[in-house]
């Protein structure tokens, strides 16, 4: 990297990277205000090729949203639906061990469970599952339930401490958490765009205590909404802090809000521009210097734009997914599927090797590394 070619305020910050120091939340405001956005780029770069070389990866997983009903109304959102609502709807559990059965045919290494927060399935219902679709590949990780998911079901559903409930679920074919829900972690921000959603340190005590019971899970940012840049740095200081703690999370995922489906409140606000988009990517890889994967979403970015941001510190494109329900429904333009070539493809042209890999961001050649 030629420090001539970066903006003066981004040479300090480019000597502490060059030289392996964590940048401080001063200098994240330092990125967030320049607009060297290529020089950013090129600093994410050097934590990216550090840490994970030229290779690119992403993972051959179909979603699944079992039901949409919830008992919250997160301003954001336009997938969560009240019983009574047109648009609410719950599969039943074989219809979802069909489709995962049919992904397996062709090739599927994951299935990424979550839905809204389901008043009246019982308990049994969800254990039921986990070991139906446990029983379809026991090779097969079912990565599933947003954090908040995971309380409600334990508050609610169980009516088990935190700890017991991701146990238990656990024993029934659990396999990973999302990362989802975790939206900006500053509480007034919070209060305005998912009011009664868990606190940002309910959020770290879900992942902090699956981390404790040797699981692993993703970790996410729901950004360009009504936050600053100065909430987005305390949302990875929080981050980057359990990860010190835990070393349990294995990517991070930021995606953009999507204004068309949202409830008035949040309805004028433009989308991210791709300009905004690769610059939090970036950020995000300098900053989270903890933290092995960051993934360029696609399905928020699109193709494109993810195809792009490998330049900007990504070293992941995400999934084929197979049919994505929630972004698609707060209005995202972006296909609901990639083909695994699809993902190569764009891969390859972006100059990096295409890697398949599983749910734990290992390389699906390299046999190596132990199972966590
Ligand atoms: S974001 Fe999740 S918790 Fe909030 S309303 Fe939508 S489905 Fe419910």
């Amino acid at each position: 990297m030629n420090a001539r070619l970066l903006a003066p305020e981004l040479r300090p910050i480019a000597d502490k990277v060059r030289s392996g120091a964590r940048i401080s939340d001063e200098d994240a405001m330092v990125l967030y205000a320049s607009r060297d956005l290529n020089g950013i780029g090129r600093i994410a770069n050097v934590v990216r090729e550090r840490i994970n070389g030229n290779v690119a990866t992403f993972i051959h997983n179909r979603y699944i949203n079992y039901s949409n009903i919830c008992l919250l109304s997160c301003q954001f959102c336009a997938f969560g639906a009240k019983k009574r609502e047109e648009h609410a709807y719950e599969m039943a559990a074989p219809e979802i061990v069909a489709t995962v059965r049919e992904a397996l045919l062709q090739g599927i290494t994951e299935i990424h469970m979550v839905g809204g927060l389901h008043p009246t399935l019982p308990g049994e219902w969800y254990l039921g599952l986990l070991r139906d679709l446990r029983a379809l590949d026991p090779d097969l990780v079912i990565k599933a339930f947003t954090a908040v998911e995971i309380r409600h079901l334990a508050d609610r559903i169980f009516k088990l401490p935190l700890r017991e409930t991701l146990i238990l679920l656990k024993e029934n074919g659990l396999g990973a958490i999302t990362g989802g829900g975790a939206e900006i972690f500053d509480q007034e921000i919070r209060d305005k765009i998912c009011k009664g959603k868990e606190t940002a340190d309910e959020w770290a005590e879900v992942h902090r205590v699956w981390h404790q019971l040797g699981g692993r899970s993703t970790c996410t940012m729901l950004y360009g909404h009504i936050e600053t840049a100065a909430h987005r740095v305390d949302h990875l200081r929080r981050l980057r802090e359990l990860q010190d703690e835990t070393g349990g999370f294995t990517g991070f995922i930021p995606f953009a809000f999507e204004p068309d489906g949202a409830r008035p409140a949040l309805k004028d606000i433009p989308h991210a521009t791709a300009h905004e988009e690769l610059r939090n990517l970036a950020i995000s890889r300098i900053y989270l210097d903890n933290i092995g994967h960051i993934t360029g979403y696609w399905i928020s970015l699109g193709l494109p734009a993810a195809q792009v941001s490998l330049s900007f510190g990504v070293d992941d494109l995400h999934g084929t997914i197979m049919e994505e329900k929630i972004f698609h429904m707060a209005g995202a333009h972006t296909p609901q599927q990639q083909t695994a070539a699809s993902l190569e493809k764009a891969i390859l042209a972006a100059g990096r090797i295409p890697m398949q890999r599983d749910s734990f961001y290992r390389r699906i050649a390299d046999t190596q590394t132990p199972a966590p």
